[in-house]
């Protein structure tokens, strides 16, 4: 009894319940547990796991009765509440034989979290696979070893391949071969416990071989005591992406126009250049080339043309320069190459004579253009770096340019301190200007006929405070280098006027100004010349405008509505230094020039070769057909002077005639006037 009772004691403390019922279920002892796990009224209306109502011969007590076999870990419901609501038992039954006969023993728990959970999670992974499956990203499973285990549509889609045909491979097999590197590195930190996801952009390889650029996410799944199950690995096509960063790239790094690398670019590869010369001991260099007078094109031919040479110059001095090396658009008319591994630094001459050669042939994308070009040579020396390289490069280009352009000029130290004087040349010229250190003097031209005066040349000079009077090659060519030089023929031409309106009286000598290339082809000279007129009050047929061969030779319809625009303003327009320039004879129809200077250089040859006579001469009677005046240049004897009355030349100019000086009454006097 006493064994009994403590039995009884024993069951009754158990969480699970504990029951003895016979074949009918009617329950013949049970524990606490028992009976608050199972209303016992609802014993009969038993479920099984579909929540289906079991006949009373399949309750597992009837069939362990039945039998005599026990019944393990079946689970069966029980209505728990009116609602609807069920209570879910796992039971264990086993026949037992009692004094009262054969009966069931039933032991119970309550599962009915656990079946929630299991359905939730059943629920939840059907979710995930359909997600995973008309997910718009790939995803796959891939084992530790990196064999791909299952991979959604998507995922064979962005690789070319059908479905399941990427079963069985390796993420290697589908990784491009440099990407590789970088993809490993990451798993394994994942697998070391470095991180619980990365993430990366690489490149896979699709199915026919392409790459195609994926940002690719992996996590790593482990079990429940953290071991490493399977990596889940989704990936993004970020091709277009991709594309629009290149051409970003591509778009910050090269210039539009030509397609040529920019000057960040060429910066950056002349860094790299400098390191590569460094170690090989050999020399490399940077030709800097800017076309002669390129604005004279764009300005009169239009932006159209003006791109056409440049797009053309790119394409040339691509043609000269070796695999390697590189051909770069600085902005404006302004290139630079550069050029790697010199077998010599005499070389880099050659190529700059190249270059200019080849710039030099008729462009053929814009019709009746011609460019010449000037080159800056600087090559490496140790230590340097590109933007001082690329400095060097500009100073020796200056060079070129002051020493008459279409050449080349290599650097030297010095150069960078005269572009530091230049500076400081620059700011006294300004200044001269301001204080009237720029003064005028005024060569007679004379007819040959009488040798009386029919204008005075203006020639600027410069009263400098250290060096003395200069003379306009000593400053002009900086000038012209820059559009300081419009400034000066600003304040020439206003002088000029100026000066001429004192002189008036009725046979008043005009005056002759000189004007830059530079301000020709701009549309800039009518509003000057006109306010130079009104301000100073003299007749306009009074001013005579002397513009170089040189500065005519890109005259195209702009320049020519310019030079048209000048002669309505009733001003006259000469052809100076004529014969130096190329194509002498069709500026004559050309431009509306009233007269043409000889350049002194025929004048001078004319006693020793018959052929400048014979030049001066065809000019003398084509210019009388054409109604042309023709003042002769640098008439120093009186045998040239002679000489060219004899051929029929009106006008002359030189020592002879008169110097250069300041105009005082006696020069007025001189005059006849
Ligand atoms: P240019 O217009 O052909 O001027 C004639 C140059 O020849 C002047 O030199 C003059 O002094 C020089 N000359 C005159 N007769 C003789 C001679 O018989 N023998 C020799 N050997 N030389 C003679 P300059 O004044 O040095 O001017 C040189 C050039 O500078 C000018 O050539 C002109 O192109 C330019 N220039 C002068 N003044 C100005 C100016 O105010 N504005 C601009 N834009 N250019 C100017
Ligand atoms: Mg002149
Ligand atoms: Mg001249």
């Amino acid at each position: 009894m006493l064994r009994g009772l403590a039995l009884s004691h024993v069951v009754d403390s158990l969480h699970e319940g504990v029951a003895a019922l016979d074949a009918h279920g009617v329950v013949l002892g049970a524990n606490e547990a028992f009976t608050r796990l199972v209303p016992l009224e609802q014993l009969s209306t038993l479920l099984d796991t579909r929540g289906v109502v079991l006949a009373t011969d399949q309750h597992p007590w009837a069939q362990v009765l039945g039998t005599g076999e026990p019944v393990h870990d079946r689970v069966v419901g029980i209505p728990a509440s009116d609602d609807g609501e069920v209570r879910w038992l796992r039971v264990n039954v086993v026949p037992a034989e009692l004094d009262l006969g054969v009966v069931a023993v039933l032991t119970a728990v309550d599962v009915t979290l656990e079946r929630h959970a299991a359905a939730a999670l059943e629920a939840a992974e059907h979710r995930f696979r359909l997600a995973a499956e008309h997910a718009p990203i790939g995803i796959a499973i891939v084992s530790l070893e990196g064999v791909l285990l299952e991979s959604n549509d998507a995922f064979c889609r962005l690789l070319g391949y059908g479905r399941g045909e990427l079963s069985g491979l390796t993420f290697h097999a589908i990784t491009h071969p440099d990407d590789l590197a970088l993809d490993v590195a990451h798993v394994e930190e994942l697998l070391a416990g470095g991180a619980e996801t990365y993430r990366i952009v690489k490149r896979y390889l699709t199915r026919n071989g392409d790459a195609l650029w994926a940002q690719l996410t992996v996590a790593l799944a482990r079990d429940t005591i953290g071991a490493p199950l399977y990596f889940i690995s989704m990936i993004e096509d970020v091709s277009a992406q991709r594309e629009a960063h290149e051409a970003l790239e591509h778009q910050a790094s090269h210039d539009e126009l030509t397609g040529l690398p920019n000057r960040a670019a060429l910066l950056a590869k002349t860094s790299d250049a400098l390191a590569r010369a460094a170690v090989s001991g050999r020399p490399m260099a940077l030709l800097f080339c800017d076309l002669d007078h390129f604005k004279l094109v764009n300005d009169s031919r239009g932006h159209e043309a003006g791109d056409a040479v440049l797009v053309e110059t790119a394409e040339r001095l691509l043609t000269c320069i070796r695999d390697g090396d590189t051909a770069a658009r600085m902005g404006g008319d302004e290139f630079v190459v550069l050029c790697e591994a010199l077998p010599s630094r005499a070389h880099a001459e050659q190529v700059a004579q190249r270059l200019i050669d080849e710039i030099t042939k008729p462009m053929t994308r814009a019709h009746h253009v011609t460019m010449t070009v000037s080159v800056g040579i600087a090559l490496s020396e140790p230590g340097i770096t590109a933007a001082e390289l690329l400095r060097n490069a500009d100073a020796a280009l200056y060079r070129a340019k002051e020493d008459g352009r279409d050449r080349h000029a290599l650097f030297m130290p010095e150069l960078i301190e005269r572009a530091t004087r230049r500076l400081g040349l620059e700011h006294e010229l300004r200044e001269a200007m301001r204080t009237e250190a720029l003064f005028l003097d005024y060569q007679p031209v004379r007819r040959l006929g009488d040798g009386s005066v029919a204008a005075y040349e203006a020639l600027v000079r410069w009263q400098h405070p250290v060096r003395g009077v200069l003379a306009p090659d000593a400053f002009l060519p900086m000038a012209e280098a820059t559009d300081l030089v419009l400034e000066i023929d600003r304040y020439v031409l206003q002088r000029a006027c100026d000066d001429a309106m004192r002189w008036d009286g009725p046979d008043a000598p005009n005056v002759s100004v000189n004007i830059s290339a530079r301000h020709v082809g701009r549309g800039l000279l009518p509003g000057l010349v006109a306010r130079a007129l009104s301000r100073s009050g003299i007749e306009p047929s009074r001013l005579t405008l002397e513009l170089t061969e040189t500065a005519l030779l890109g005259v195209t319809p702009t320049a020519t509505t310019e030079l048209d625009t000048l002669v309505l303003l009733g001003v006259r327009l000469a052809i100076d230094d004529f014969g130096t320039g190329y194509s002498s004879l069709t500026h004559l129809i050309d431009v509306p020039a009233s007269y043409v200077k000889i350049d002194r250089s025929f004048v001078m040859r004319m006693a020793s070769s018959e052929a400048s006579t014979a030049i001066v001469e065809a000019v003398v009677s084509l210019c009388r057909a054409l109604q042309i005046d023709v003042v002769a240049e640098g008439i120093e004897e009186e045998e040239q002077r002679a000489m060219l009355s004899r051929l029929g030349c009106s006008y002359g100019q030189g020592y002879l005639l008169g110097r250069p000086g300041r105009i005082g009454l006696t020069a007025l006097e001189g005059a006849g006037a």
